[in-house]
């Protein structure tokens, strides 16, 4: 009597449960359950009608719309493997990631039609998604979605995988460091992943989840699912700007949403026009780069309830979060936030989460400062990268995943990230976290954004190189008060030699691009 663990079975079971709760809502349009069921239903019929075969790839390339979420269940209901396209990449990437995925068909918003045009592989179908909520684009097909949806029969037979180890879905990582890897999930780890998140975010029935990560992005295979799984509200955003935000808040009751730290600094900086008052609460998880505690605090004199999460691609998004203890709640403020930031990796949501030495997969000593690398094991871990057996090795070498950031364990056990292993700062043979640097930066009053790189220096090796966003309004501090600030409160070593001001570069995920900044500093 085994049933595959499936994600599809959450979209079926809230529409069976809640068919006329609103399951999604997107500017002026909102679908309930049965009508993101009876959409998504149709969808795979559409694709199946149009050859699209079991395990085949369908690209998806828009912002968060409901169309993206209605791939999230449709296109496995056609028994076919989903691939999110980051909406940033330039046209060339997009052109090798639908060759290497070996993509059958293309779903792109309208928005993007420009973009992608030159990078369509030969043969490939395309269908354009039209949505109000935008400008009207340039057309790239003669194929709309909506009448797409309607050639599908939302009574056909859909897919029900016979193994739960069946593909659902693939993304490929930014590719900083060389060509981009495809990261390729299953059934079953979206579907425990989902649960796991559901749990430890209680995410419940009445739960109203905006949406300001990407849903092209590792966190939307985890969201996607684990909202429609209690038959909560996806509230989508098709521009994420801090008044946006606010208001999507107050109008639909937001209770839960994840937020990069980059949104939590603009929501606090946000001009007080655009801030609007909610009375109920809001739980947001943050996550994606090391939240500074003093955002942290902030975020929660605001009224917000703030949490930590740790997670990557290659594990389906949030694998670890920062849970409740006794006693957190009775912390002055700036003790919790420094709590919350620090332990973000400290619960997996399922299984191991360890620090190992990479060379002898030992454990590091429990003295909170010895480094090692943060390792993950379970089954929400991706099974490996597509096509890229030298990839897979070094990922999975002595049996755990090596997530490529260092951390330290605590003698209470918990584990501190400290950076990630290309980030670090070596000056004089000593290592510097560049997240405990930006910890001090951020709770500088004159500055809203800061990043720590190693620039090359002829008597170190390396000396940390600040990249500072002064605050709004204030005057800005100069380069002698920020080196000033930083010797006060950490080892002489630790602190910056050098500042530079200005605003920072960011990923799609609105992480600090350090690559770009490190180059801005190489010698020519
Ligand atoms: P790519 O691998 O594609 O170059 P990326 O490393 O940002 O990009 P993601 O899977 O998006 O890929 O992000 C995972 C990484 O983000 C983690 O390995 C870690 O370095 C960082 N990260 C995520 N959450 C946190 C956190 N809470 N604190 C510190 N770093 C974090």
């Amino acid at each position: 009597n085994h049933v595959p663990l499936s994600p599809i079975s959450f979209l079926l079971r809230a529409a069976r449960i809640y068919p006329h709760r609103t399951a999604v809502v997107h500017g002026a349009r909102r679908y309930t359950y049965a009508e993101m069921a009876e959409r998504s239903r149709r969808l795979a019929s559409a694709l199946r009608r149009a050859g699209v075969g079991a395990g085949d790839v369908v690209a998806i390339m828009a912002p968060n719309t409901p169309e993206m979420l209605e791939a999230h269940y449709g296109v496995p209901m056609a028994g076919a493997v989903l691939l999110t396209i980051n909406i940033r990449l330039d046209g060339p990437a997009i052109g090798f990631i639908l060759r290497h995925s070996k993509a059958k068909f293309l779903l792109v918003d309208r928005e993007f039609t420009k973009v992608v045009r030159g990078a369509v592989p030969e043969g490939l179908p395309v269908v354009d998604i039209v949505d109000s909520e935008a400008p009207a684009g340039e057309p790239l097909s003669d194929q709309d979605y909506e009448a797409f949806l309607a050639g599908g029969d939302p009574a056909a037979a859909i897919h029900t995988p016979a193994d739960e180890w069946e593909a659902i879905s693939l993304s490929y990582t930014s590719g900083t460091t060389g060509n981009p890897k495809g990261v390729v999930a299953h059934h079953r780890g979206a579907y425990l992943n989902a649960t796991a998140n559901a749990l430890a975010f209680t995410l419940t029935p009445r739960s109203v989840y905006l949406w300001t990560l990407p849903m092209f992005h590792c966190n939307g295979w985890t969201y996607t699912w684990a909202v429609t799984l209690q038959g909560g509200t996806h509230v989508c955003l098709r521009r994420v700007e801090p008044g946006a935000i606010f208001a999507a808040i107050a109008e639909h009751g937001v209770t839960h949403m994840c937020a990069a730290p980059i949104v939590l600094t603009l929501l606090i900086h946000a001009p007080e026009e655009q801030k609007r008052r909610f009375d109920h609460a809001v739980a947001i998880a943050t996550g994606g780069a090391a939240p500074p505690s003093p955002v942290i605090a902030q975020m929660e004199a605001m009224g917000f309830s703030v949490t930590h999460l740790y997670g990557l691609t290659e594990c389906y998004g949030p694998a670890t979060i920062c849970l409740w203890q006794p006693g957190l709640d009775e912390m002055p403020l700036d003790a919790k936030a420094a709590f919350m930031a620090r332990q973000g990796v400290n619960h997996p949501m399922l299984e191991e989460a360890a620090v190992l030495d990479a060379a002898t997969m030992v454990p590091v000593p429990m003295d909170g400062r010895t480094l090692g690398e943060v390792m993950l094991r379970g089954n929400t871990v991706m099974k490996g990268y597509l096509r890229n057996p030298d990839a897979n090795e070094a990922a999975f070498a002595g049996g755990w995943f090596h997530t490529g950031d260092l951390g330290v364990m605590h003698p209470d056990g918990y584990i501190e990230v400290k950076d990630r292993a290309k980030d670090i700062v070596i000056s004089g043979g000593e290592n510097i976290s560049t997240l405990e640097v930006e910890e001090v930066l951020y709770a500088h009053p004159g500055i809203m954004e800061a990043a720590v790189v190693a620039e090359p220096d002829g008597k170190w090796g390396e000396v940390p190189h600040a990249f500072v966003t002064p605050k709004p309004g204030g005057p800005p501090p100069s380069e002698a008060e920020v080196i000033a600030w930083c010797r006060g409160r950490l080892a002489h070593f630790k602190c910056p030699k050098r500042v530079s001001f200005g605003p920072l570069p960011k990923t799609s995920t609105g992480k600090i691009q350090k690559f770009e900044l490190r180059g801005r500093l190489r010698p020519v």
